[in-house]
């Protein structure tokens, strides 16, 4: 046995100083790589074989490994980074209908009410207008089913809020959408009714109440127009040096995973469960029954389990310690109770997949560190990296017991760009950034809106809502590489440009860490590699 193990670790001593002599197949040179690797923060070269890279150094250092067939690519001093990790985003390909165009993410009612009835001269009877509009037109409840109906009275009518927390539906969409006048709630969610007896849908719906209905709509997407949806977003993504993306759909599970292996994108997914619930309970039946992705397509991988604890500020639905400041009566709401967060965790842990959960507020985040500490000792929570979503309110009393519980906190440094609003809403200790690298609480960063990581990083780099949260451009591009490699338990394999990581990098356009912050979201990828792989060439580099 013990002859054995000699015989295979001096044939691996052998191939690998083989391969070492191997000339490598792509040498990037004279770059300025910000590796996010502590061991060795800065170099100017880099070389690939096959899909890792096998060495990192100075450009003399890395040129001794070029053969005659390698790619040699000059960067000409062009700042070089890991590829992209976006590690909180949203895939949900749009049904067939007349997708409304607004001026503005915010438009008023006015505008959308012009719009619609616009829409509906030119559109066919019966054909569906969605509309995607801002907290003006959602928290306006004068907007509902008889509004709509009254405006249009002949199509199926669907507005959405842009943050995903607020449906509004007319007569006809209610029947399109199967919501009956006697729809019982769902779990975590719920339908407004009329003050008339006896009482109707009045048409606005909320949280868990627009995953069924949600999932109605992309059942009408056909596969062909998801797979397009799916490669426009890997195209876009490549092209702003995102390589890895962690993604929600409201498409039923197992044909998420099916898409996403059939559209052989360039770029890595990890797809997360994202269920609905019935009246009487969270669907555990996608959980449970994960698909098991072809080994062969390593790229797309599938795990986790990702509930809503709460809404957000915008409708006030993010559930707070603390009344809001413009509602003093009010302190937002929990879609579910202590106990089933408390089942949430448990069935984590005997599933043995990784709870994300989306919290908003400070009262949601304290229920998510209360039940991890009463179901456990608080050593034993760290190497299951739970996830917090947003992790706006975990505030500065409850960093030490996120970091005690290795709490792990994805942070959207978009939504850091609502500071008027957010400030009538809560008190300025809110979305914490900085406090959370400081408590030495891992953050990963994600775009939960717009793709572009540079106009992410400028947020993260300014946090206009609360200034004092402000992180380093260094820190952000750590925090949306290694942070959300960790944050997914792939650390091991990317997020470092580093001896043995896989060969996910990127070549941009400008100095991320130098040019001014209004042009850091003009940044875009000149040369993006996954696995060694070109996955998007802008043809500028030789
Ligand atoms: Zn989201």
């Amino acid at each position: 046995m013990k002859k054995l193990l000699v015989a295979a670790w001096s044939l691996w001593m052998i191939s690998t100083g083989v391969r070492a002599q191997q000339p490598a197949d792509i040498v990037l040179l004279n770059g300025k790589i910000f590796t996010a690797d502590p061991a060795q923060p800065t170099a100017q070269a880099l070389a690939i074989r096959g899909e890792r890279i096998v060495a990192v150094g100075t450009t003399a250092e890395i040129t001794k490994l070029a053969g005659p067939k390698t790619r040699r690519v000059d960067v000409q001093g062009r700042t070089i980074t890991p590829g992209f990790n976006d590690a909180h985003n949203h895939f949900s390909p749009d049904a067939p209908g007349v997708h409304l165009a607004f001026k503005t993410m915010e438009p008023s009612w006015e505008e959308t009410a012009q719009t619609l009835t616009a829409a509906a001269a030119n559109a066919p009877a019966g054909t569906w207008l969605f509309g995607t509009v801002g907290a003006q037109v959602v928290l306006n409840e004068q907007v509902n089913r008889a509004a709509l109906d009254q405006l249009v009275p002949r199509h199926p009518v669907l507005l959405r809020a842009y943050y995903g927390h607020g449906f509004i539906a007319n007569t006809l969409a209610l029947q399109k959408l199967n919501i009956q006048d006697q729809q019982p709630d769902p779990l975590g969610g719920y339908f407004e009714h009329t003050a008339t007896t006896p009482p109707q849908l009045n048409g606005r719906f909320w949280e868990y109440a627009q995953w069924q209905p949600s999932r109605t709509l992309t059942a009408q997407v056909s596969d062909a127009a998801a797979l397009t949806e799916l490669r426009q977003l890997s195209d876009e993504a490549v092209r702003l040096g995102i390589t890895s993306m962690q993604l929600f759909s409201q498409l039923p599970f197992e044909r998420f995973v099916r898409l996403l292996e059939q559209a052989k994108l360039p770029i890595r997914v990890r797809a997360i469960p994202f269920s609905p619930t019935t009246p009487q309970q969270r669907d555990l039946s996608e959980v449970r029954q994960l698909p098991k992705p072809a080994a062969a397509n390593a790229k797309v991988k599938a795990s986790g389990m990702k509930w809503v604890l709460d809404g957000t500020p915008y409708e006030r639905g993010a559930a707070l310690r603390q009344p809001y400041l413009d509602r003093p009566d009010w302190k937002g709401r929990l879609n579910f109770t202590e106990a089933e967060v408390a089942r949430m965790v448990q069935e984590s842990v005997e599933l043995k997949q990784q709870l994300l959960v989306h919290c908003a507020g400070d009262r949601s985040a304290e229920v998510v560190l209360q039940t991890l500490e009463n179901n456990g000792p608080a050593a034993s929570w760290p190497a299951r990296r739970m996830r917090i979503e947003h992790g706006d309110g975990v505030v500065a009393d409850l960093l030490p017991r996120a970091k005690k519980l290795g709490v792990v906190v994805v942070q959207n440094p978009m939504h850091f760009a609502e500071p008027q609003l957010f400030r009538q809403r809560w008190s300025p200790g809110m979305q914490p950034l900085g406090s959370l690298l400081a408590a030495g609480v891992p953050v990963a960063l994600g775009s939960d809106g717009p793709l572009n990581p540079f106009l992410n990083i400028m947020m993260a780099s300014l946090t206009p809502a609360n200034p004092k949260e402000a992180i380093t451009r260094e820190q952000a591009v750590q925090a949306y590489t290694y942070g959300s490699a960790f944050a997914e338990f792939a650390e091991k394999d990317k997020g470092r440009i580093a001896v043995g990581q896989l060969a996910d990098v990127v070549v941009l356009s400008q100095d991320i860490f130098a040019v001014p912050p209004p042009e850091l979201p003009k940044t875009a990828s000149l040369l993006t590699l996954i696995g060694g792989q070109v996955a998007y060439d802008a043809k500028v580099l030789k």
